[in-house]
């Protein structure tokens, strides 16, 4: 049945009925706390809660603003998040009790380009993977070369490393020009990253976890989702080159990593399941999953480069395009008995697809450097250069459906 929305924009962009998305931020000169958004307003949570709109989820909407993020109402799990984003949903539709009290409405709305949306939850531990069959041999082609670019264990395993969670930033932050030791003709050099880079990323955050010392299964771990966001997973290619032997990346990935401030609820994404990748070979029993288990999310990468006034897209990419789902990921989280809490991010690693348009990073778009991209005005980038936007965006669409992410934006500094 069409949904009509109670508040819509002139150009039917911004947030649909269908999306219902949850947030955490400073609007409409309140204190930080819980929002949602429809069109391009926020809604306010809280005021909703507190005059009784939201029975069952006052306690929880109003741990939020004392908290700082989301994580209370997180932790009464995905199945009662999905409940609250369909009272949501009916609530912020035509005809609603909502609609009859226009006063109300007027006072727990406001513009979400007034408003100061922060990192959506507290994040406690972050996981990123590496799970793009594209990426993986693309990147691994570059240092390896193409026989050796996917490495034995890439189609029996999501690989993937721990993640620091303490410089997860949300949108619209200024990120820190990285140093450090990169490889030089006669030894390490100290010095300015030149190979700054961004990460086209899909994460989902959890609502509930496993307990210590008891696995799960892939067929299990989709009821820990709390929700989905855009990654941006910024990188500096020249220190990774160097330290990453024998353990993996390190400090080349840890001086930020930007997250959108908008959490999309997995029952909002079901419309949009497809079949993906079949694995290439018999996978163990806790990574097997029935059903169809992709989604077709598009996802976007704009440049604004330092000193331009306008945004040039760089990236066309899908979610269908990964090889392994976040179920599975997640299932090799646990798989020694790790426990996973509400809460904890957990990446997708770049997520590139087969076409060139789709390559996701500065690393494969300019293949390491040597084929730069031409911008207008004719600069050339190979990497990015300080002052640089990256800009990631995401949506599924199908007949009338659409599902916004809104986007994730960081700058990168001097
Ligand atoms: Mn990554």
């Amino acid at each position: 049945m069409a949904r009509s929305p109670l508040l819509t924009t002139d150009t039917g962009e911004g947030f649909s009925i269908d999306t219902i998305p949850f947030g955490f931020g400073e609007a409409g000169g309140k204190q930080a706390a819980a929002l949602s958004a429809l069109g391009d307003q926020v809604v306010q949570l809280e005021s909703l809660a507190t005059q009784g709109f939201l029975p069952g989820f006052e306690e929880s909407i109003k741990m939020c603003s004392s908290y700082g993020g989301l994580n209370p109402l997180l932790k009464l799990g995905r199945d009662r998040l999905g409940e609250l984003r369909l009272l949501l949903q009916d609530l912020l539709q035509v005809g609603s009790e909502l609609d009859k009290d226009r006063t109300m409405l007027a006072n727990i709305v406001h513009p979400i380009d007034d408003s100061n949306l922060h990192l959506p939850v507290y994040i406690g531990d972050y996981t990123d993977f590496y799970a793009s069959k594209y990426h993986a041999e693309r990147v691994g082609a570059m240092f390896r070369g193409k026989e050796q670019a996917l490495q034995p264990n890439w189609r029996h395993l999501p690989v993937g490393y721990h993640g620091r969670s303490s410089s997860i930033v949300g949108s619209n932050r200024i990120i820190n020009w990285p140093s450090g030791q990169v490889k030089g003709e006669n030894g390490p050099v100290f010095q300015a990253s030149e190979k700054v880079d961004f990460e086209l990323e899909f994460g989902c955050i959890t609502a509930s976890g496993n307990s210590l010392g008891e696995p799960l299964s892939a067929e299990q771990t989709g009821d820990l989702i709390g929700g989905y966001v855009l990654v941006n997973d910024w990188s500096a290619r020249d220190i990774q080159a160097w330290e990453y032997v024998p353990l993996g990346p390190f400090t080349s990935k840890n001086f930020a990593t930007s997250v959108s401030p908008w959490i999309i609820h997995p029952d909002a994404l079901e419309p949009f399941r497809v079949e993906g990748a079949s694995p290439e070979v018999p996978l163990q029993t806790y990574l097997q999953q029935t059903g169809i288990t992709h989604y077709d999310i598009k996802l976007e990468v704009w440049l604004k480069p330092a000193g331009l006034d306008e945004k040039v897209k760089i990236c066309t990419s899908n979610t269908s395009h990964l090889y392994w789902t976040m179920e599975q990921m997640l299932a090799h989280q646990t798989v020694t008995g790790c426990n996973i809490r509400p809460g904890d991010l957990y990446a997708s690693g770049t997520v590139s697809g087969p076409a060139p348009e789709s390559r996701a990073c500065m690393l494969e778009i300019t293949e390491n450097g040597s084929t730069p991209l031409k911008l207008p005005g004719g600069k050339l980038r190979s990497f990015l250069e300080p002052g640089d936007q990256i800009i990631m965006k995401g949506y599924a669409e199908k007949g009338d459906l659409r599902v916004d992410f809104g986007e994730v934006r960081g700058q990168i500094g001097e």
